[in-house]
């Protein structure tokens, strides 16, 4: 089969040729159709996301059909269109046994991450890991739900979003499209902000009720005028520069709620008495859990959250959507299809 495989931090994602995997017992291959590229392979690719395990197959965003199940499978069954969770962890840790996988002390795999993932022809996976989709979502409007929207999902929790809150989500791709309908489902008021104006008509569409355009600077001065001086009560930390995290952390109203999903090269500093006087706290937010996965699949499937998708490509023309998510030319997901 065709897979696009990472060789480390700095080196080419290349096509190759890899044996077609067979499904041990208990778990599924599965024929992907769809899979989405993530700002993570970005990371993979600078180095500034190392997890050690090359060479690889990415993509952790997957969608397809399963054409064998293992040994003792009883769900899902051959032809079943699934969307595919990337972590599998232990089971038996603390964190697992409440369902928190994305914290498992001892993962099993992470697909795309540290196991292969799904810029391939086939993947395979735990059964539990594939999660039938319904009718009525194609392919590729689904797969932006296995990270972007179900990381969305993850970090809506954290932040506890409640009617009335302000919400700013600073930068706009795949996981804060999902955002912005979420915390609008949620009777939020939501800021966003991104240096490129199209990705801001598509925010607005979306339901943000303001648009900053991140060139124009003083983006927690704009907030505090929005707000007349309250300031945001969730911050979405989408691009984690020094720049953005310091109006970031400026633009917080009294007990507000930074949550770092993004980060760059950047490290970040605050001065205690910034969040003592505040009481603010600051947070980071990591993946997604499997129930999370299955809720975000029914916030699409009824209409309530839309994936957005930029374009769709072949498997080989994995390179242009990796430049064109570089260049910050996407609104929304590219998709290679395998
Ligand atoms: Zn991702
Ligand atoms: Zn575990």
């Amino acid at each position: 089969m065709r897979a696009v495989r990472y060789h480390g931090p700095k080196q080419p994602l290349r096509l190759e040729s890899m044996p077609k995997p067979s499904p041990r017992p208990g778990e599924v291959l599965v024929k992907v159709s769809a899979a989405g590229i993530c700002h993570t392979e970005l990371h993979f690719l600078s180095g500034l996301l190392n997890l050690g395990v090359q060479p690889l197959t990415l993509g952790h965003e997957m969608v397809g059909v399963v054409e064998e199940v293992g040994a003792g499978v009883e769900t899902p069954k051959t032809g079943d269109r699934v969307i595919l969770y990337y972590y599998a962890g232990c089971g038996r840790c603390a964190h697992c046994l409440v369902g928190d996988e994305n914290l498992c002390d001892a993962l099993r795999a992470e697909y795309g991450f540290v196991s292969d993932g799904g810029f391939a022809e086939y993947a395979v996976v735990p059964a539990r890991n594939a999660v039938r989709l319904p009718p009525g979502i194609t392919d590729e409007a689904a797969a932006p739900i296995g990270c972007g929207v179900t990381t969305a999902v993850h970090a809506a929790g954290l932040a506890r979003l409640s009617a009335g809150d302000v919400v700013l989500v600073y930068g706009v791709g795949a996981v804060s499209f999902g955002l912005i309908q979420l915390a609008r489902l949620s009777g939020a008021e939501v800021v966003a902000v991104s240096r490129t104006p199209a990705k801001l008509e598509k925010a607005k569409a979306l339901g943000a009720a303001h648009a900053l355009n991140g060139n124009e600077g003083k983006v927690a001065e704009r907030v505090r005028e929005i707000t007349r001086g309250h300031g945001a009560d969730v911050v979405f930390e989408q691009v984690a520069t020094k720049e953005t995290m310091a109006a970031s952390t400026a633009a917080l109203a009294k007990r507000g709620r930074l949550v770092f999903i993004g980060y760059s090269e950047d490290s970040y500093t605050v001065h205690p008495i910034q969040l003592v006087i505040t009481e603010a706290s600051v947070t980071g937010a990591v993946g997604n859990t499997l129930g999370e996965l299955v809720r975000a699949v029914d916030l699409v499937a009824s209409g309530k959250i839309q994936t957005v998708v930029d374009r769709t490509l072949d498997l080989g023309e994995f390179q242009k959507g990796i430049d064109a998510l570089q260049k910050g030319q996407l609104i929304g997901r590219a998709i290679l299809r395998p």
